[in-house]
């Protein structure tokens, strides 16, 4: 439509996520009309981003150090850890108030058709973190915070599985009543704040007592998931994806073998 470098701006402005055709134009000709210094900082923070960003060397977050503020802060949990897809679902949960743990962050979640299995993600460092103590304490409950939609229910189930021979340690899921199909992100806090306390065991920890200091003790509101059998990474069969929506507390096997692509708006 244009020519030359303002169309280039708008192409590349249009490939990112949520903008429009409308929005991509809007943005290229609002940065003509900027100072050159707002353009410049612009300019350097992408730059910034293409030369490397720094990941937290224990939950895998950006981070501006070697750790990142939540796992150096000595105020948080080290016993509990909640295990997200990507660093801005630790943003939606921190927004809730409600935990007070570490984090972990796996970089995606399960998605076979497109290439991710459990080696794309970071599944090997998760295993390792609840091999070994955090500054002197040992993770007594993982909470699976994956998105509500069919690969990170999918995951959520491989982890389980992967986590039950570890008979001390607690797994938790948050609790359903989050849209299936959504984000994390998107939910708002009530509801993530909810869904976070409302959690329900998957496995481990019967004998536990009530935790303090991170969020509440959540209900053994189901019996634990029954075995699926294939490896997790082959599990997903293509299938139709309706009748996801609305759908309240699906079980995990049901589930996993649900997979259709994982909703974007
Ligand atoms: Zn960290």
């Amino acid at each position: 439509m244009y020519e030359g470098p303002v169309q280039n701006l708008i192409d590349e402005f249009g490939k990112l996520p949520g903008v429009g055709p409308k929005s991509a134009q809007r943005l290229a000709f609002h940065l003509l009309q900027a100072e050159p210094e707002s353009v410049e900082r612009l300019r350097s923070a992408l730059q910034a981003v293409v030369d490397g960003v720094t990941y937290c060397e224990v939950c895998g977050t950006v981070a501006a150090a070697e750790r990142c503020r939540i796992c150096s802060d000595p105020r948080r949990d080290p016993t509990l850890i909640c295990v997200v897809e990507e660093p801005k679902d630790i943003e939606a949960i921190e927004r809730t108030r409600e935990f007070r743990g570490l984090y972990h962050v796996l970089g995606g979640a399960l998605d076979p058709i497109n290439g991710i299995g459990p080696n794309e993600l970071r599944i090997a460092g998760l295993m390792r973190r609840v091999g070994e103590e955090f500054e002197g304490e040992e993770i007594a409950e993982i909470i699976i915070a994956t998105d509500p939609n069919t690969t990170g229910e999918a995951t959520s189930t491989y982890l389980a599985r992967l986590l039950r021979p570890f008979p001390e340690l607690m797994v938790s899921r948050l609790a359903s009543g989050l849209p299936m199909g959504a984000d994390l992100e998107f939910a708002d806090e009530l509801t993530l704040g909810s869904a976070l306390s409302g959690r329900r065991i998957l496995s481990g920890g019967p004998s536990q007592p009530a935790r303090s200091g991170g969020v509440l003790r959540p209900e053994q509101a189901e019996p634990p998931i029954p075995q699926p059998s294939p490896e997790p990474a082959e599990q997903p069969v293509p299938g139709a994806g309706s009748g996801a929506a609305g759908r309240t507390g699906p079980s995990e096997a049901e589930e996993s073998r649900r997979v259709s692509v994982p909703h974007r708006p």
